[in-house]
């Protein structure tokens, strides 16, 4: 291409050549390092979207960088038809790291969930003596797992379910937060599994109440279910422990990994569990050509360094509470915060307005014109989340950003 690139002609190409599965802000990023983007034209942001939690480690961290070049000149893909040298270090570190037998390597958030799924019925039918076919999943409303047609099956969501039938049936669908419910859909002798988010994400950063995940984990144990952490979006460091559910002391039977997984460098998401509920599935019944990849591998081991290594943990729970104490003083600053909820560094706004609305989106068109990008979801709920490298002092302008333009908008 001899054209010059610009922000205008990199949208133009989008919108013409491109699938229109998404509506996102007119930015064009085309640089990124630690918490700060830069677009076409050179003008610099701080990323508070972190590509969904992906980018924890922040952007092009070198130590992933250079673990993701060394391997990527070396060697790049067998399969899994063969043997190679990365991966079973890789399994080794991850399982020692977060504390299963095992790992199933997988690449996207969705196809882990997928992966989970699969492992859950297979230990329903040959662990747990449920009849074939039978087995069903509880899942919460308002969740969000990805975009696969058995992952929307269990969506409530109309935009990412609506229009998309046949569904996959199997699951039970019980409201986010509501022990009550659980324990009813837990009377099903036929329940093999409790799949939820510790933090719902998408939702827009739906935190359930003190003690929900401990006692739901302690129902399902007392009716020998499976309780599965979909951690895609809240692991890795991201809500100020290596995952969400260690805030409860959770160790969930099944955990589910991406995004940050890689540091957002690579798509690598990964199943971990016990011998118990992993080796049901045998040679030939699951797998992925890419999942596991010596790249990917390398990449990983690379990333969850980099979240011990820089307290990445310590660093969203500090900085998370700053966050929500500057933004809560908006509530009585500014009629357009109604409320400001979330855990380390996954935080949203509920802007004082209808969904329908487009108040978010123009705080977030605002926001980004100041030098601060973020998304709404929903409507009227803008999440925050920097990828967790951001400084204090980086923090504080962006705060100071991200106020001057709510105190200042006109509704
Ligand atoms: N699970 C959760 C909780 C997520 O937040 C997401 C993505 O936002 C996914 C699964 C799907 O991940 P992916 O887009 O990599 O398929």
């Amino acid at each position: 291409m001899t054209e010059k690139m610009t922000s205008q002609l990199a949208i133009e190409l989008e919108d013409k050549y491109g699938a229109h599965n998404y509506h996102p802000l007119p930015v064009v990023l085309s640089k990124g390092e630690g918490a700060l983007v830069w677009d076409v034209e050179g003008k610099e942001y701080f990323d508070f979207l972190s590509a969904y939690s992906a980018v924890n480690q922040g952007h092009c961290h070198p130590k992933i960088i250079n673990a993701l070049i060394d391997q990527a000149k070396t060697l790049t893909l067998t399969s899994r038809a063969f043997y190679n040298d990365a991966l079973g270090v890789y399994e080794k570190f991850i399982t020692d790291f977060f504390g299963y037998d095992k790992v199933l390597p997988m690449n996207t958030g969705a196809e882990g969930d997928e992966t989970a799924l699969k492992l859950c019925r297979k230990w329903a039918y040959d662990k747990k003596g449920i009849a074939e076919n039978q087995a069903k999943i509880i899942v919460c409303e308002n969740n969000f797992h990805g975009r696969t047609i058995t992952v929307i099956s269990m969506s409530t969501d109309p935009d990412s379910r609506g229009g998309f039938g046949p569904y996959t049936p199997g699951f039970v669908t019980i409201p986010y937060n509501d022990l009550a419910a659980l324990e009813t859909a837990l009377e099903d002798p036929n329940i093999a599994g409790f799949l939820v988010e510790p933090i719902q994400g998408e939702a827009g950063v739906f935190v359930p109440d003190e003690g929900y995940l401990k006692k739901a984990y302690e129902m399902c144990k007392a009716k020998n279910v499976l309780f599965i952490a979909d951690e895609v979006q809240t692991g890795i460091a991201r809500t100020g422990r290596l995952i969400a559910c260690e805030h409860e002391g959770v160790r969930p039977d099944i955990l589910i990994l991406g995004k940050a997984l890689s540091g957002g460098v690579y798509p690598v998401s990964a199943v971990l569990a016990d011998d118990e509920v992993m080796l049901c599935i045998k040679p030939g019944q699951h797998g992925s050509t890419f999942g596991g990849n010596p790249v990917a591998a390398r990449v990983a081991i690379a990333a969850l360094e980099v979240v011990k290594e820089e307290n990445l943990a310590e660093r969203a729970e500090h900085l998370g509470k700053i966050f929500r104490t500057e933004m809560s003083k908006l509530i009585s600053e500014c009629q357009l915060v109604a409320h400001v909820r979330g855990k380390g560094l996954l935080n949203a706004i509920i802007v004082n307005d209808s969904p329908e609305s487009h108040t978010a989106w123009n705080l977030c068109v605002k926001m980004a014109e100041s030098g601060v990008l973020a998304k709404p979801t929903h409507g009227n709920i803008i999440r925050f989340a920097p990828p967790l490298v951001i400084s204090e002092d980086q923090l504080h302008e962006a705060i100071s950003r991200i106020r001057k333009v709510f105190l200042e908008y006109k509704m």
